[in-house]
């Protein structure tokens, strides 16, 4: 641990603030690893006043930061990617240490962080704003893109950089300062983070304070960001009852969000789809980063003809399911993030039962004896419902995956539909008539709808978000980045005459 402390230059005992210099006098927490339970290093949060101190020159970053021309800003955009490049492995593995997923995730995770760099240096001379032919008479419409302000960037503890960069690399091209606040169950990543960054804002001479981050409680540091008109677009990546209130106080004074929030993904098998391609995408879509992913597989809806044997396959993977330290290769499932997602999962698997569901595998905690300590270890759970059950509907934030069976397609979209998240879908098919419904305006009503590869694991080329209440917002790739500036639309005459719209004319 020390080592990949020091090579992120961080040490036992770490400050949770940052805009230019390093504070944090608030509470002093110790970040405890979900592998084993082992204690990582200390994190200090800010209190409100420290708050109010880094928003403040984060806010007045801004003044200088939005004048620097676009593409030169994304020159540090290309130094953060390659200061990331040099970091992968010991980032990684912090990652993995700090929030539980397979080292090979949290590799992963660093190089999508990698990815948006490099898709947003190329952003930086793209930020394109449209001309339009005028009604008038030597007019000239045009609409260009201008910086936003501070974004304040609220993230979920399951990817606990990924999502920052995201947002960052895109803001930052945007010509829009970062405020950070990170899960308080990941903070060290966020701590690792920043350092990178603060390093690549001085070595271009930069203020650092572009880069800000807070760590606090949700309730109270997340309550300030919310409410501060300072903070001109809030970026909140958490549950659905998180986005309602934070969407109700940004919504209040008139700021901007991006909300991306829960999701309830399902995977339609059909009886004429690749039953080794839907086992594989199934699995991995469900036991993957142990079901804590926004994109998790959550729900498979199955052909009835093919049911039985899809079931049967699926339950031998199951049984099969390496668990363990996720930093060994062998493992293909980790820890749950800590004891309270694990309660969670038990106590969704009774409702479940209570609902009529019928528990075919897992579910059941590993004990220390089981050579894993921390306690945060259990078996990935498979059951059989018919339909969306009220406990189906929800999001269970753990490797719960429910299994119905449809008869028509019709059937089948409508079951996958039938919830109130909206953000990943699939289905398995081969015939293109079945797929292209799935694509239709009559097919999934999701953010993100796959055809022949899972839920999960999207790619950052695309633009990325959910309906319904996943919030609606998007990040990441295609035009994502609009959402980070303001659309100003002029209209320019040069005909020497005044000629107003519409044809309204004024005699004076
Ligand atoms: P959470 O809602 O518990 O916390 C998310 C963040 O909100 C944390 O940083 C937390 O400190 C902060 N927060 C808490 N109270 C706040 C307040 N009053 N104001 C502002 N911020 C506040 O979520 P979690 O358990 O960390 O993450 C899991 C959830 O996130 C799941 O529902 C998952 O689906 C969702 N998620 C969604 C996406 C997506 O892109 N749609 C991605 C990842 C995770």
């Amino acid at each position: 641990m020390q080592d990949v402390l020091k090579a992120l230059g961080m040490s036992d005992s770490n400050r949770g603030g940052f805009s230019g210099e390093w504070i944090g006098s608030g509470k002093a927490q110790a970040v405890v690893s979900p592998i084993d339970g082992a204690k990582l290093a200390d994190v200090v949060n800010v209190t409100p006043a420290e708050f109010e101190a880094v928003l403040a020159r984060c806010h007045a970053a801004f003044a200088s930061w939005k004048l620097v021309p676009a593409p030169k800003r994304g020159e540090v955009v290309r130094a953060l990617g390659d200061e990331l490049r040099r970091h992968k492995e010991a980032l990684g593995m912090l990652v993995s240490l700090e929030m539980g997923k397979a080292l090979r995730e949290g590799l992963g995770e660093v190089q999508e962080m990698i990815d948006i760099c490099d898709f947003a240096v190329g952003l930086s001379r793209q930020l394109y704003g449209l001309t339009m032919p005028s009604e008038r008479r030597q007019h000239r419409l045009q609409e260009q893109w201008h910086p936003l302000g501070v974004v304040g960037v609220i993230t979920a503890f399951n990817f606990p950089v990924a999502v920052w960069s995201w947002n960052t690399a895109l803001a930052l091209v945007c010509g829009d300062t970062v405020l950070w606040k990170p899960s308080s169950k990941t903070p060290l990543t966020a701590i690792a983070c920043t350092r990178i960054a603060e390093k690549v804002l001085r070595d271009f001479g930069y203020d650092p304070a572009i880069c800000s981050l807070v760590i606090g409680k949700g309730s109270e540091i997340g309550d300030l960001i919310n409410t501060d008109p300072r903070v001109a677009l809030v970026s909140y990546t958490g549950s659905v009852p998180g986005g309602r209130h934070v969407g109700k106080l940004v919504q209040e004074r008139f700021g901007r969000h991006i909300l991306e929030l829960g999701g309830n993904g399902a995977v339609i098998v059909s009886e004429k789809g690749d039953l080794e391609i839907a086992l594989r995408s199934i699995y991995f879509g469900a036991i993957g980063t142990s079901g804590q992913r926004c994109t998790s597989t959550r729900r498979v809806i199955v052909h009835e003809s093919i049911y039985p044997a899809f079931r049967d396959r699926l339950l031998d993977l199951y049984r099969k399911t390496p668990i363990g330290d996720p930093r060994q290769d062998e493992n293909l499932m980790g820890p749950l993030v800590d004891q309270g997602a694990v309660e969670t999962m038990l106590a969704a698997i009774e409702t479940v039962k209570a609902q009529g569901g019928k528990v075919l595998f897992g579910g059941e905690k590993l004990p220390p004896t089981s050579g894993l300590t921390g306690g945060c270890y259990i078996t990935p759970c498979l059951a059989e419902v018919s339909g969306n059950l009220p406990i189906v509907k929800e999001e269970t934030f753990a490797p719960v995956l429910y299994l119905m069976t449809y008869r028509t397609i019709e059937e089948a979209i409508a079951l996958q539909n039938g919830v109130s998240q909206g953000l990943s879908s699939a289905i398995i098919t081969n015939d293109q008539r079945e797929s292209e419904l799935f694509l239709s305006a009559a097919g999934s009503d999701c953010g993100l709808a796959n055809v022949n590869t899972g839920t999960s694991g999207a790619e950052i080329g695309g633009a990325f978000g959910g309906e319904k209440e996943t919030g609606g917002g998007r990040e990441s790739g295609s035009d994502a980045w609009k959402a980070y500036m303001r659309r100003q639309t002029s209209a320019i005459n040069f005909s020497g005459q005044v000629e107003l719209a519409q044809g309204i004319t004024l005699e004076l």
